[in-house]
């Protein structure tokens, strides 16, 4: 990694594809530097971006679910003269199960990497926000936190946790001039769900009936609210989940 100056930056978890990796080219697309993190390291394609801004990227290696990775992130960052004044918590996975017979393995898994990631990567960045006068989090949450979807009983549970995770945060931060928002998604067409989407009609079916509008998101429209949440726009929205799925949730 190149030695930079002594220059302010937005970490973005899970930045190397689908929702992390727009909302990091949307941040870029601000003139904003960015710190994207991912287990392969990959840098974020940003399509039609000028040079200069997409070189403002920098790619990190780090698996979430590591509870010391982002603390060693954030020292690696500070020892190159990084000052860190946001972070958005992307990383995460999705499995299913029948809730019957749903492997304890697969509960621990994503409360590990959807929730109990979000708390040590916040608590991680939590002292270089208050060095900084205060910052923003972003924590990227899901429409499901609020619905009963079958054999979606671990992913429900642990975007839910990421709604009360922000709120706590939110409260006990706010006199250090921290913000933390959670922005909870409907569907979005990435690798998460692409081989779903792909697998047929039934899917494609079931979601133009039940979104309103008869579409599924895009990364770009969770991207550009995000990006909004680091500007003025944002300045008194804190400890909300911000629902960004076509009216989906409460469609009936
Ligand atoms: P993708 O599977 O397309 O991308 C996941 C990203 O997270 C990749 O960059 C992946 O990179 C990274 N990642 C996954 N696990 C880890 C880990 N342990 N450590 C570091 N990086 C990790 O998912 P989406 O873009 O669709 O989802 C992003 C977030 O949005 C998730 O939290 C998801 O739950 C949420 N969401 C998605 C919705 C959707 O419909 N797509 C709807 C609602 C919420 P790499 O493999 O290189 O590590």
């Amino acid at each position: 990694m190149e030695q930079p100056m002594d220059r302010s930056c937005i970490v973005v978890t899970g930045a190397s594809r689908g929702i992390g990796a727009a909302i990091a080219c949307a941040l870029l697309q601000q003139g904003r530097d960015v710190i994207g993190v991912s287990r392969s390291g990959a840098v974020p394609a940003c399509a039609g971006l000028a040079p200069e801004l997409a070189a403002r990227c920098t790619a990190m290696q780090a698996d979430v679910t590591r509870p010391q990775a982002m603390t060693d992130v954030c020292r690696e960052l500070r020892e190159r003269g990084w000052r860190i004044q946001g972070l958005v918590n992307n990383a995460g996975m999705h499995a299913d199960a029948a809730s019957d017979r749903m492997p304890l393995a697969q509960w621990h898994q994503l409360m590990d990497s959807n929730a109990r990631s979000v708390v040590s990567a916040c608590q991680a960045v939590y002292p270089h926000l208050v060095h900084a006068g205060g910052g923003v989090i972003v924590n990227i949450g899901s429409f499901f936190d609020k619905l009963g979807v079958k054999r979606n009983l671990a992913y429900c549970a642990s975007k839910a946790a990421v709604g009360a995770i922000t709120r706590v945060l939110a409260v006990e931060w706010a006199s250090q001039g921290i913000r933390v928002i959670d922005v909870a998604p409907g569907y979005i067409v990435t690798d998460l769900n692409a081989k779903a989407l792909a697998a047929g009609a039934p899917l494609r079916a079931y979601l133009e009936q039940r979104i309103p509008g008869k579409k599924p998101g895009t990364a770009a429209d969770v991207a550009a609210l995000v990006a909004a949440l680091f500007t003025p726009a944002g300045a008194f929205l804190s400890g909300e989940t911000i629902y960004l799925d076509g009216a989906q949730g409460i469609a009936h």
